[in-house]
């Protein structure tokens, strides 16, 4: 496959997609390989200083990808000023955002060039499990938009190389090693049948070391994902820089809201807070980072029901591309 195409690296900072992406070096050459790393602006500190230290260990220069959401929150804006809409939903609230709303929403509904934050702001609300457009848009599609510009400028046939594994999901138990996407464009997934094991020792017999956050979170992605168990935040709980900085979120996206507000683990039900349950200010008031940090505080076994749907062995991130943290 090395006649004339482009060899892509999904990277994500986690141990997979660095296995991967010393294959292909090692196979390919490095000035024949593009690692690409879809930054959603919530990535852990120390994912990016291990870009840099794969930058600068291997001599290569990878490229970051950051979605930008300011056409899209421009228009939103304009439609949230402008909006005379009649007619209620189906909870009986009016459909069209009352003049305080668009007040409080105009005065926060601007491009910050974090991809995250922005796309919360536009949204008005964090994702959730059931809607997990984080993974969606900041990391699918943006790097399947790369991908095709790529094709469609270079004219080049792309193969993208993807630190998957089928042992890590049911999800991913059927993966196929070569896979044809579409016109140009193919997914090579070199590690599919490797262990966990495998991996670690692949990065350990090039001399390097694997992203520092298996020693201490136990895994790569966003801090914090959505997806976040308790131990997880109760780690978290010790980084004031991101507690901080998801108030700071939580706060500008209630803004940009129509309710008025927004937390950022508003999908993790906690026990006896559904709504309906408890009334709008409880299960904001709980589910707000404060909320939750204290309630991560409390002694006793973590219960499967206290995260809702999840128990710490609960659904975890993990695009189908390898891009999501591993
Ligand atoms: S790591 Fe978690 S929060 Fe980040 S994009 Fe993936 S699912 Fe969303």
């Amino acid at each position: 496959m090395k006649n004339g195409a482009l060899h892509i690296v999904g990277l994500s900072g986690g141990k997979d997609s660095t296995a991967t992406l010393l294959l292909a070096i090692d196979r390919l050459g490095r000035e024949n390989v593009r690692p690409v790393f879809a930054d959603t602006g919530n990535e852990h500190p120390e994912t990016y200083a291990y870009l840099e230290y794969l930058e600068e260990s291997l001599g290569i220069h990878v490229v970051r990808l950051k979605p930008d959401f300011s056409e899209e929150i421009a228009k939103k804006r304009m439609f949230v000023a402008r909006d005379r809409r009649r007619g209620r939903d189906k909870r009986g609230d009016k459909i069209r955002w009352s003049n305080k709303a668009k007040r409080r929403a105009l005065a926060v509904l601007q491009s910050t060039g974090n991809p995250f934050l922005d796309l919360c702001l536009l949204k008005g609300r964090f994702p959730t499990n059931r809607a997990r457009f984080c993974t969606e848009w900041l990391k699918r599609d943006t790097f399947v938009e790369y991908v095709d510009n790529v094709i469609q400028q270079e004219g080049r046939p792309v193969v993208v190389w993807q630190g998957i594994r089928r042992d890590e999901s049911d999800k991913r138990k059927n993966a196929k090693k070569i896979e044809r996407v579409g016109h140009k464009y193919y997914n090579f997934r070199p590690i599919v049948d490797w262990t966990v094991e495998e991996v670690f020792w692949c990065i350990a017999s090039h001399g390097l070391d694997p992203n520092p956050l298996y020693a201490t979170l136990g895994r790569v992605g966003c801090a914090p994902c959505i997806y976040a168990t308790k131990g997880d935040v109760r780690l978290l709980a010790g980084s004031n820089p991101i507690i901080e900085r998801v108030r700071d979120w939580e706060r500008l996206v209630g803004q940009a809201s129509k309710k008025g507000f927004a937390a950022f683990f508003q999908g993790k039900e906690l026990a006896g807070t559904k709504p309906g349950e408890v009334s709008d200010l409880v299960f904001w008031e709980r589910h707000q980072i404060d909320g939750i940090l204290t309630w991560a505080a409390k002694a006793g076994p973590f219960m499967k029901e206290d995260w809702g749907h999840a128990g710490d062995d609960g659904p975890r991130c993990g695009s189908e591309m390898g891009l999501c943290g591993d």
